[in-house]
């Protein structure tokens, strides 16, 4: 029996399960998925929000606030990259200029550094290609980009090698309970029994919660995104101003130089993994309202995240009915933002005793592209699986693929998430096969076995005998 296991590797699970391992505990974490961040840490903007949207003495704004302030610090103790670029939030009339001034209000009770609004012309010279009708912005400098992916694969990286089990293809369908130890049992008939449960599961927290015995309801918000390749558009997210379903669209660089347009607020089931075909005019006019000249040529590809939201409008965060069950769940946008501060402020509420050991630093995967002439000879010297380039278009190398594979990828979109194979500008056109057979060779498993994303996803047909 753990003393405590997670349901559910987000970065949310991710980030609880390595604070827990500060401390003299034993963690599992059980997740539905063959590897992590498949939910929606897997599918968002990656923006670290500075924190002036949330609604002041929510959750959200307190852990917004904080988790902006530790992000910094926390992306470099685990080489996640972290750019801090600042963010625009622009006008275009009277109506949006005062919403600008509701925001910054919002900010200031929330204790955001730095903000202030901005003339369009201003504005303009930040972004020149801002839209000639914005007036004003509100500008938030604190705000960052971080590549979520990364972050996730980090955190369960360190938490491993700080000691927590991560149990994979475990999807928990029921729950029971004796004594001071809950059983969570998966689909194939596996058990795992801990003192304490820590549901995290996501856009799966309504049901999984319900097992637990609380009865909570979340909805489904889906975000549609249109990316693009790497030019340079804009250096920092540009939101339109808020509507009354988020946000709204917002013109952003990722942390790895490409940008996108997006996202959208649509209410879907839970399954919903398609992008709407009105979606990509809905998004164009959106983004046309903010910015001139979008490259549109430069489209790669679409995707889409799905949004948990609480019907308290809030994150739910505390104990459960059982008061041996955590809920961690309705973490919707600026859940990544906030992940340095829920993951400490859960960790901490449980009073335990802190180990001397625990180490916090963990070095991504050495990659040929970061490296000068000099870096990559030395790396091919190392290992002459650094000259055998497989994805052209991101520069990745048959040995960075292999040390993927070691550190947890079982699926082609693990060592896409990890390694960006595929993500470039033919999208897994010239290196999808090449990368299928890594990995399985890796794997030890056959080709027509290897996997997209989830079980079952398969790419090859098998040949019929
Ligand atoms: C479109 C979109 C844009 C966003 N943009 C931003 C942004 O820019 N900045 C920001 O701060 N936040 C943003 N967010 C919010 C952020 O992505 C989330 O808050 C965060 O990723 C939530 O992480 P999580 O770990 O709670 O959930 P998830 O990442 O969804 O992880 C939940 C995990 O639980 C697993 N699971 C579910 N059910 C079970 C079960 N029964 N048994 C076992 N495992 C189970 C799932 O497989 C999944 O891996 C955005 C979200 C979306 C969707």
């Amino acid at each position: 029996m753990y003393d405590f296991c997670i349901i559910g590797g987000g970065a949310i699970g991710c980030a609880i399960a390595r604070e827990l391992t500060r401390y003299k505990a034993s963690v599992a974490l059980v997740e539905a998925a063959p590897d992590v961040c498949t939910g929606s840490s897997g599918a968002n903007s990656g923006i670290v929000h500075s924190g002036y949207d949330p609604k002041p003495g929510t959750a959200m704004a307190k852990y917004n606030a904080l988790g902006s302030r530790l992000f910094r610090a926390y992306a470099a103790t685990l080489d996640v990259p972290y750019k801090q670029t600042g963010s625009l939030t622009v006008a275009t009339d009277p109506t949006e200029l005062a919403s600008l001034e509701l925001l910054l209000e919002r900010g200031r009770v929330n204790g955001i550094d730095g903000l202030s609004i901005i003339s369009g012309d201003e504005a303009r010279k930040l972004e020149p290609n801002l839209s000639d009708r914005v007036t004003a912005a509100l500008y938030a400098p604190t705000a960052a980009v971080v590549n979520p992916f990364e972050l996730t694969f980090a955190l369960r990286e360190n938490a491993e090698a700080n000691g927590a089990e991560f149990i994979f293809d475990f999807r928990v369908v029921s729950a029971g309970r004796e004594d001071d130890c809950t059983t969570l049992r998966a689909a194939d008939g596996r058990a795992v029994s801990a003192k304490t449960v820590i549901n995290c599961a996501g856009n799966g927290g309504g049901e999984v919660a319900r097992m637990l015995g609380d009865i909570v309801r979340l909805s489904h918000r889906a975000g549609e995104y249109r990316m693009f390749d790497k030019v340079h558009f804009v250096g920092r997210p540009v939101f339109g101003a808020p509507t009354s379903r988020g946000k709204g669209v917002l013109v952003c660089p990722t942390a790895d130089g490409n940008f996108f347009i997006g996202p959208t607020a649509v209410d879907v089931r839970r399954s919903f993994v398609g992008i709407r075909s009105e979606a990509f005019g809905e998004l164009a006019a959106a983004a046309n309202k903010i910015v001139k000249n979008l490259p549109y040529d430069k489209q790669i590809t679409t995707f889409v995240g799905v949004r948990a939201m609480a019907d308290t409008g809030d994150f739910m965060i505390g104990k459960g009915r059982n008061p041996n069950v955590y809920n961690v769940i309705g973490i919707c946008s600026p859940g990544l933002s906030c992940v340095p501060a829920i993951a400490i402020s859960v960790a901490r509420s449980f009073n335990l005793e802190k180990r001397t050991d625990f180490n916090p630093s963990r070095h991504r995967i050495k990659r040929l592209c970061d490296q000068d002439a000099a870096g990559r000879k030395a790396l091919i010297e190392s290992d002459s699986d650094y000259g055998k380039i497989v994805c052209r278009c991101e520069l990745v190398t048959e040995a960075e693929i292999t040390e993927a594979v070691r550190r947890g990828a079982r699926t082609v979109d693990g060592v896409k998430k990890r390694l960006r194979a595929g993500m470039g500008r033919c999208q897994g056109g010239f290196c999808m096969s090449s990368v299928i057979n890594i990995l399985s060779d890796r794997l030890g498993t056959d080709a027509t076995e290897a996997e997209k994303d989830k079980r079952g996803s398969y790419i090859l047909a098998k040949e019929e005998q």
